[in-house]
């Protein structure tokens, strides 16, 4: 390749994750020409469940069905989940919530990462104008009023009108517009793996709020589940020298035995806990989207779903600013995005906290405040629909 080959585009993301190529698929019916950029092909699974998996709510689910990603998606395997369980450890409060009571089919399917990346690559790869630009890794940007440039670790240069940073947490997007992200550690790390129980799932997402941190059991189709258990650093260190006997134990009794005891755990993963949120999405011809303007705690499971809404956001200001004959990358275009998605991001982000900081305290007065506030929200039919619209999206 030569060093000085270089290719205009209307639209450069930068980051083909589950945000990226979300808004690939969602601007493909603009024929604005479009390259996706990532450094790593994502894997293809083999019997096994990949480790990555994200809980996708119904409003996502809308975003994937329109733009045709959701068969692929299913075509290879999804789980879904009918209700969902949530109870505080150190008291009596709980909150239930059932598919069929809501008239719904489903509340969300868990679905790894990596399918759902897959099935967008699918999508992506039918259209004419859309460049699947993978495996290529950005070594710099350059962004200012005349120029928006990528130059790829292979001498290749890109411009475009709109470059879309879905670069995730460290990204360089962000960095090159001089937008700083306050990460604040939650001073916890989150175990993740697959493990097979006593007792049958009931294709229910479990959740229980631990003094040491929230500990999630996900339904997967096969029978198992994901988990996802957020605790202290030095905790997870413990956790992690266990042989699988001696965790498979712990997870059980920490889990309450509400699915019996743990027969079968995966090789286990470490992901850091933190949160922050940018103060600007957008700036003339840049636009941040997904964890690269903001990241939450996971234990409502939202941040993908957060992202999948910025980007089909992005896709609709773009779309209605092109049809209207507006300059579609210019700041007043791009600020429409900012407004529609900023307030419910950073709802989100402090809800988030105000319940890991809520459910991580052990005080006496919390956790009645904690018992009185659960099972109030399981019994008031107009709030429990404002928790359960959140949860799925659809507020
Ligand atoms: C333990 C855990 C459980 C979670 N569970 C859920 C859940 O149930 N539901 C949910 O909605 N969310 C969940 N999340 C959050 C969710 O995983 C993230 O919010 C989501 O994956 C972010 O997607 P993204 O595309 O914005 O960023 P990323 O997934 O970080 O993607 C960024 C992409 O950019 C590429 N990239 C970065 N730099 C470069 C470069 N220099 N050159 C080329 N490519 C580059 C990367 O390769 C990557 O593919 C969870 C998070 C954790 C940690």
């Amino acid at each position: 390749m030569s060093e000085t080959m270089t290719t205009n585009y209307d639209v450069l993301i930068a980051g083909g994750g589950i945000t990226g190529l979300t808004l690939a698929c969602a601007l493909k019916h603009t024929g604005l020409h479009i390259g996706v950029i990532d450094q790593r092909e994502p894997q293809l699974f083999e019997n096994d469940y990949a480790l990555r998996v994200s809980a996708i709510n119904r409003a996502s689910l809308k975003v994937f069905h329109a733009v045709g990603a959701f068969e692929y998606m299913q075509q290879r395997r999804v789980s879904p989940f009918s209700e969902m369980h949530v109870w505080d450890s150190s008291g009596v409060g709980q909150i239930h919530f059932d598919s069929a009571e809501l008239g719904l089919d489903t509340l969300g399917y868990i679905v790894e990462n990596n399918v759902i990346q897959l099935a967008l690559q699918d999508v992506v790869q039918q259209s004419a104008t859309i460049d699947w630009l993978c495996p290529a890794a950005i070594e710099s940007l350059a962004i200012n009023e005349a120029q928006k440039q990528v130059r790829l670790t292979d001498g290749r240069i890109l411009t475009a009108q709109l470059i879309a940073g879905a670069d995730g947490a460290r990204s360089m997007v962000r960095k090159a517009m001089g937008i700083e992200l306050v990460r604040k550690s939650y001073q916890q790390q989150a175990i993740v793996c697959t493990v097979e129980t006593e007792l049958g799932h009931q294709q229910t997402a479990w959740q229980c709020f631990l003094p040491s941190g929230p500990l999630a059991f996900l339904p997967l189709a096969d029978g198992s589940c994901s988990i996802v258990w957020s605790l202290d650093e030095a905790r997870v260190v413990q956790m992690m020298a266990l042989d699988d006997e001696a965790f498979s134990a712990q997870l059980g009794e920490s889990f309450e035995y509400r699915l019996g005891s743990v027969k079968t755990v995966s090789p286990r993963a470490v992901f850091p806990l933190g949160h922050g949120h940018v103060d600007r999405y957008v700036q003339p011809g840049v636009a941040l989207i997904g964890d690269a303007a903001h990241n939450i705690h996971p234990l409502a499971g939202q941040g993908a779903n957060l992202g999948i809404m910025d980007a089909a956001c992005l896709a609709e200001v773009v779309a209605d600013a092109l049809q209207a004959q507006r300059q579609w990358s210019a700041l007043h275009s791009l600020r429409k995005y900012e407004r529609r998605r900023k307030g419910d991001n950073r709802l989100m982000e402090s809800t988030m906290t105000g319940f890991k900081y809520l459910f991580g305290n052990s005080g006496p007065l919390l956790t009645e405040i904690r018992n009185i506030g659960l099972n109030a929200v399981d019994h008031a039919g107009p709030v429990k629909r404002m928790f359960i619209n959140q949860a799925l999206g659809e507020y």
